[in-house]
């Protein structure tokens, strides 16, 4: 599509957005009394407006049954964590068996880690990407530190070419070959959380298994965001956490993917609990854990339902919805960001994108590298009524929601955005 730099074609766009019903079934926060230009759907969803009436569900049956809602309540509570499998399984191009909604983002890495990072003598290296989530790093350095290995020696943090800001596929592939007698697991944000770069999950996934490695990828900046074939890709596991681009609320209940191809081998080693205990028989209570099939075996409490009711809420407007429109409309509201940012009048050398160009290799979000003052220019933009997000050193991340943000949002972004340049 041929862009153009103005707000009347901003709001053309918009008339024409198949999607547009969706952005006033949010909560939209505000700033100075007007609506504020809301960006940071990468660090916590808007709350969808039926949201409330999901968790009032649970409270009220709650009310009415007592324990007895683990039976009767609208929503039966004893298996509330089958009732996202379908959609969670579509977001990630899963089967139903594969995928999970339970705990929380970090503890899921560890959970996976503890069954797929087995290292041994010869065996023991993780590799990742450099700059990885801190959450993500301290997992691996902790659990390589469990196993007795110095983080120095087990931990191979790819880092991008010298004057580049992404990694490329090939050198991933290269680096992973080139380990290929020591990598025991490797592991990546498949949306890499501060550039934004999507990786190759299906590249890196067949080298990492040609090498005879686990390969395992953190969902949080990719779930509700890029299209996932997890299934068909092969990978072995996936954690994810539901705040961000799913809109499940603040702490929401996150997620697992394990595929199916590990369904029924009960060996593998695992933190085990009674919810992933067979099913039929759990409540008899008895010495001897033998696991559901699939990645429910890896459940260890039963089910938080409040936070759940939140996330079931979430996942009904994604069905509405469709991931293929919304990527659609993904890559032309960001495309319109990007074009916006690169046209028009700004200063020289005052900003540049971290974020891959290429749309098949980003999701929503741009990261943009102000090269002078960038926490005063933040300043400006946040008193100007966005919310965005600042990353140290000088760079402030934009995710344009295909749910929710309107090319029109994105028109007056960055408008705001080089007046706070000057
Ligand atoms: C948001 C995010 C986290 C946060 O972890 P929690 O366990 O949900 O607190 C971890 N890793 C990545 C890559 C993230 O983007």
């Amino acid at each position: 599509m041929k862009f153009e730099n103005s707000l009347a074609f901003a709001k053309t766009l918009d008339r024409q957005d198949p999607l547009k019903s969706f952005r006033p079934q949010f909560h939209f926060p505000k700033v100075n009394r007007k609506t504020a230009l809301y960006f940071t759907g990468n660090s916590l969803g808007l709350q969808p407006k039926q949201t409330k009436q999901f968790v009032s569900q649970e409270l009220a049956d709650w009310a009415k049954w007592g324990v007895e809602g683990h039976f009767y309540a609208k929503r039966p509570w004893l298996y509330y964590h089958k009732f996202s499998k379908k959609m969670l399984a579509q977001l990630v191009g899963a089967k139903p068996v594969e995928v999970v909604a339970m705990n929380q983002l970090t503890v899921n890495l560890h959970l996976m880690m503890t069954t797929f990072f087995r290292p041994t003598a010869n065996r023991f290296k993780i590799i990742t990407e450099a700059g990885a989530f801190s959450s993500d790093q301290y997992a691996f350095e902790s659990q390589l530190k469990l196993h007795g290995i110095n983080p120095e020696v087990g931990l191979i943090e790819l880092k991008p070419r010298p004057g580049e800001h992404n990694l490329r596929t090939e050198d991933i592939v290269q680096s992973i070959s080139e380990n290929a007698d020591q990598v025991a697991l490797v592991i990546f944000g498949a949306v890499q959380y501060y550039t934004g770069q999507f990786f190759d999950i299906e590249k890196i996934t067949q080298a990492g298994r040609k090498a005879g490695a686990f390969v395992g990828f953190d969902l949080a900046h990719a779930i509700g965001n890029v299209p996932l074939q997890l299934h068909k890709h092969d990978v072995d596991f996936a954690v994810w956490c539901s705040y961000k681009y799913l809109n499940a609320g603040p702490g929401g209940v996150a997620g697992a993917f394990v595929h199916e191809r590990h369904a029924h081998n009960a060996e593998l080693n695992r933190l085990a609990g009674w919810w992933g205990h067979q099913e039929n028989v759990r409540f008899q209570m008895k010495k001897g854990f033998v696991p559901m099939p699939g990645v429910d075996g890896w459940q260890l409490s039963n089910f938080p339902v409040l936070s759940g009711s939140a996330l079931q809420a979430s996942l009904e407007i994604f069905k509405k919805a469709g991931m293929k429109n919304l990527r659609k409309k993904s890559e032309l509201l960001t495309g319109y960001l990007e074009f916006l940012l690169r046209g028009g009048s700004s200063p020289k050398n005052s900003f540049h994108i971290l974020t891959p160009s290429n749309k098949h290799e980003r999701g929503c979000q741009l990261s943009i590298f102000v090269d002078q003052n960038g926490k005063k220019v933040f300043d400006k933009i946040t008193k100007a009524g966005v919310i965005a997000d600042w990353r140290e050193p000088n760079v402030i991340r934009v995710a344009p929601v295909p749910l929710y943000n309107s090319f029109e949002d994105v028109f007056r972004f960055v408008e705001i955005f080089k007046i706070a340049l000057k």
